[in-house]
């Protein structure tokens, strides 16, 4: 696959929630705490979706207590559900499919999330044979998301994740090696990889290529950071202060990090990732 046709499909994966049946504000459990205001059982509706499945309180929802809400990123999860694996039927007007439905989601999800991370590795200047290796992989997962709810529902999506996770580290070691070799200033940080930054002063810190793989950057200070490079898959940075830093050739973020990140203007992101409006207002 050309690396823009990957770029393409990685820049695609979008929530449209106005093709989705409220999926998230229903298949999910949601407890309790300081992103959410309620407690909330999976498959039972939030309290605030209209039956025209959109939130009554969505202009304000941090207000509300439902910061939660504006980090979650499905990715387009929800409307591949809705529209494809339950060809357009809702669960409010076929109560019968509602259990069977709010269970494929979050497979849905799990597998949206590989399929973006592939797609984002194959966008990378890597070797032919791990390109092969990873358009291999997306052409599996692509398959497995078009499969009927009964298959996806008995996917064991652990397994699922063995192969991607080798290949995306695979990925990553390439690139950050490559980076590393080409600029003599690079010092890559060792042993970052799972590290515990919670509040820590990094402003200014040249990480660039780090393996910040699962990473605790909680409320990190985090600001005119160089993260060009750094391996982000499964790092926490929720509340870290990403101002003024530069991640334009981060590897592996998401929106959903970004979205629970705080950051400004000057923030330089990768192209598929948005500056998220409460960055702004
Ligand atoms: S508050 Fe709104 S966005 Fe959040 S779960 Fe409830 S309906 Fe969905």
């Amino acid at each position: 696959m050309h690396s823009e046709t990957a770029k393409n499909i990685r820049e695609s994966l979008k929530a449209d929630c106005s093709k989705c049946f409220g999926l998230c504000c229903t298949a999910l459990n949601i407890v309790a705490s300081s992103d959410f205001a309620i407690n909330k059982p999976a498959g039972t509706p939030c309290s605030n979706l209209q039956r025209d499945f959109r939130c009554k309180i969505h202009k304000n929802l941090r207000d509300k207590g439902f910061k939660g809400c504006t980090v979650f990123d499905c990715l387009g999860a929800g409307q591949k559900v809705s529209q494809d694996t339950f060809s357009g039927q809702n669960w409010q007007e076929h109560p019968e499919i509602s259990k069977k439905m709010f269970s494929v989601f979050p497979i849905m999800e799990q597998l949206y999330e590989m399929i973006a991370f592939i797609a984002e590795a194959l966008t990378f200047n890597i070797s032919p044979s791990l390109q092969d290796k990873l358009n291999k992989q997306l052409e599996k997962l692509q398959g497995l998301s078009d499969m009927e709810a009964d298959s996806i529902l008995s996917l064991d999506i652990t397994t699922c994740r063995l192969p991607v996770n080798e290949l995306l580290l695979e990925t990553s070691e390439y690139i950050r090696n490559e980076l590393s070799s080409k600029d003599s200033s690079i010092s890559i940080e060792e042993q970052c990889r799972g590290v515990d930054w919670i509040g820590k002063n990094l402003q200014g810190k040249d990480l660039r290529t780090s393996d910040l793989r699962g990473a605790y950057l909680i409320a990190a200070d985090l600001r005119n950071s160089d993260l060009r490079g750094v391996d982000f898959i499964g790092a926490d940075l929720r509340d870290a202060n990403l101002s003024g830093a530069d991640l334009s050739t981060s590897m592996f973020l998401t929106q959903m990090q970004i979205n629970s990140a705080k950051g400004n203007d000057k923030t330089i992101l990768p192209d598929h990732i948005q500056p998220p409006s409460h960055w702004i207002n």
